[in-house]
């Protein structure tokens, strides 16, 4: 039975994975252990050999039939040791990323080695043991981001932008990271620091590995140095690429994948899109007691890989070449590629104010929607809305009914000019409302939370209210701007999707447009999931007119429409 470093962990606390260990590290039974031994083969080990290293990619799967296994982080610091009927690995045999853990024989053992291929097949024809293995995965990786066996450390300035970029992309992409501040641990700084040979004005730094260093790195580099970020094989044609991996991309990512088609999911930013910065989503069936967006993206990522889709990630899409067949897309490092159908996804991002203090309170504080998660926020409190459209007059009318009062703050001279005649009236009628036109924030402020809103009107005087909840009501922009010249997009830059093959097909054929980017869409995570689900069986319908992998070098065509192609399925994929 596999057991940890108890000098670590606290055994102490239920909601530790290592708590779970029988789930965490679980043993075959002699049954299981013949199935599984179907998909690999037989090696010998001895004392001493390195299974793996911590850093390296495309590992195997290892089951032990005889001996014993110590998994390291690299150094001499043991973090568990496997032996009998017992399996190595974690997420990262999902994907193309680099392993946590150094893995060493500690007696000469007997393994059973499947290769990532077949790894694939045996999650897809052994559902029980998929779901063992899937969930012992999970709880792995879980135990490296509680434990602070991090995968890198960020060392500098709390509450400075860099700081919190870092931090937030490395926790968004699910990668253990450890935060050593200036502040709060000035003597750590200066002894990590002076073992890098660095200086207090290097900061931020991030060290990773054997105490390699980079210096206030780009989203891209930190992807690549810490190897998360997969390669784009540009030489292969996907059936479809997906481009954004929010709700929308990720579930369309699972159905294509579970339908066999090669699925190339890329996202310049982290799974999980917009619904990812909410600390918890309550109305999305099946959670009764809400889910976080970054919890619900896990496990959609980890559910679209074990199908065996690509997610590749910091890539944005650039430009689009959708007049030729395969559809070429560029990506911002100027690589190309190549797919039979695309699937934009990739949704949008609510206009912000300018002004201090913003991010702070974003989620504590400031709000991008007002429903009855947030009214519950705010009961018997004063609230500003900021906005003059109709999304500010019905949040101002809805909220007006749950708190004692709401400042409703509008830029332009009246709010005829951009709201609704019948919403005008009513918020004129109502003693719960105020409305200041020409008016304009000038500032937030609160300790750990937001205690006050400043707002400076057309006479020039200002004036602070103790207000802890504001909504930003000022609409949402797509992110469209990598699509202009290549499709019909409506006048706020929604992608526009009219075809009557499919609601969601837009005006090239084999181009699909699905959630917060399509024209008209519902902006709610479930309706984004549901067209992500819907979007794939037009998809298989297009594709099964089209020219097939084994064909592409004799028949893919550069340009026009493929109606007349006769009909040939999609490849299935190798799983
Ligand atoms: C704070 C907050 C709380 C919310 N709470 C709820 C809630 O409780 N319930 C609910 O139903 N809805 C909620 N919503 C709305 C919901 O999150 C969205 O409707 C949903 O996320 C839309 O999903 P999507 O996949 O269409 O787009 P998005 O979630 O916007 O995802 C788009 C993805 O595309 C990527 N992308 C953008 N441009 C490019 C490019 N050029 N190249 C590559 N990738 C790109 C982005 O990085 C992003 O990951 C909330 C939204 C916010 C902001």
């Amino acid at each position: 039975m596999a057991n940890f470093n108890l000098d670590e962990i606290s055994l102490l606390n239920p909601a530790d994975p290592y708590n779970r260990e029988r789930e965490t590290f679980p043993t075959f039974t002699n049954e299981q252990l013949k199935r599984v031994s179907a998909y690999g083969t037989l090696e010998n080990f001895k004392v001493g050999d390195i299974l793996y290293t911590r850093g390296q990619r495309d590992i195997d799967f290892f089951v032990i039939v005889k001996g014993v296994i110590e998994v390291t982080d690299g150094t001499e610091h043991r973090l568990a040791t496997l032996t009998t009927n017992q399996f190595t690995g974690e997420l990262t045999l999902f994907n193309d990323r680099t392993s946590l853990a150094t893995l060493r024989i500690c007696e000469d053992s007997q393994l059973i080695r499947i290769q990532r291929k077949k790894f694939r097949r045996l999650l897809t024809g052994e559902s029980e043991l998929a779901e063992m293995i899937t969930r012992a995965f999970i709880l792995r990786r879980t135990a490296f981001i509680n434990h602070d066996l991090a995968a890198a450390m960020v060392v500098g300035h709390s509450k400075t932008s860099d700081v919190l970029r870092m931090q937030q992309f490395l926790r968004r992409n699910g990668i253990p990271v450890k935060m050593v501040y200036v502040e709060s641990d000035q003597k750590k700084v200066i002894e990590l620091l002076d073992k890098c040979s660095q200086r207090l004005s290097d900061l931020p730094l991030v060290i990773y590995g054997h105490d390699q260093v980079l210096k206030n790195p780009s989203n891209s580099e930190l992807g690549c140095a810490l190897g998360f970020t997969e390669d784009v094989d540009c030489e292969k044609i996907y059936d479809v690429v997906i481009v954004g991996a929010g709700p929308a991309g990720l579930s369309s990512a699972v159905y294509a994948a579970s339908e066999g088609l090669h699925t190339l999911v890329i996202d310049s930013f982290a799974p999980g899109g917009q619904a990812g910065s909410s600390s918890k989503i309550e109305n999305y069936m099946g959670f009764p007691a809400g889910i976080s967006g970054q919890a619900l993206a896990a496990r959609a990522q980890i559910q679209s890989q074990k199908f065996g889709a690509r997610i590749s990630v910091p890539r944005s899409a650039v430009k689009l070449d959708c007049d030729s067949l395969p559809i070429k897309l560029v990506l911002e490092n100027q690589s190309v590629v190549k797919s039979r159908s695309l699937i934009v996804a990739t949704g949008a991002r609510y206009r912000k104010l300018a002004i201090e203090n913003l991010e702070k309170f974003e989620g504590i504080g400031i709000h991008y929607a007002a429903t009855a998660t947030e009214a519950a926020l705010c009961t018997n409190e004063d609230i500003a809305i900021v906005g003059g459209g109709n999304s500010a007059g019905q949040a101002a009318m809805y909220l007006s009914q749950r708190t004692s009062h709401v400042h409703l703050i509008v830029r332009s001279s009246s709010l005829r000019k951009t709201m609704s005649e019948y919403l005008v009236r009513r918020i004129e009628s109502s003693t719960q409302i105020t409305v200041h036109l020409q008016t304009e924030i000038t500032g937030l402020s609160g300790d750990r939370y937001l205690e006050f809103v400043r707002w400076k009107s057309k006479d020039g005087s200002e004036e602070t209210h103790a207000i802890s909840n504001m909504f930003l009501m000022l609409g949402a922009v797509p992110n469209t701007e990598w699509l202009k010249e290549c499709l019909a997009l409506d006048e706020k830059g929604f992608v526009v999707c009219d075809q009557p093959q499919s609601l969601f097909e837009t005006s090239k054929r084999g181009i699909y447009a699905i959630g917060d980017v399509r024209s008209g869409s519902i902006k709610r995570v479930a309706s984004a999931v549901g067209e992500g689900s819907v979007v794939i069986s037009a998809v298989q319908s297009y594709l099964s007119h089209q020219p097939t992998f084994a064909e592409k070098n004799s028949s893919v065509r550069t340009s026009g429409h493929p109606d007349n192609i006769p009909s040939i399925r999609p490849t299935k994929n190798s799983i």
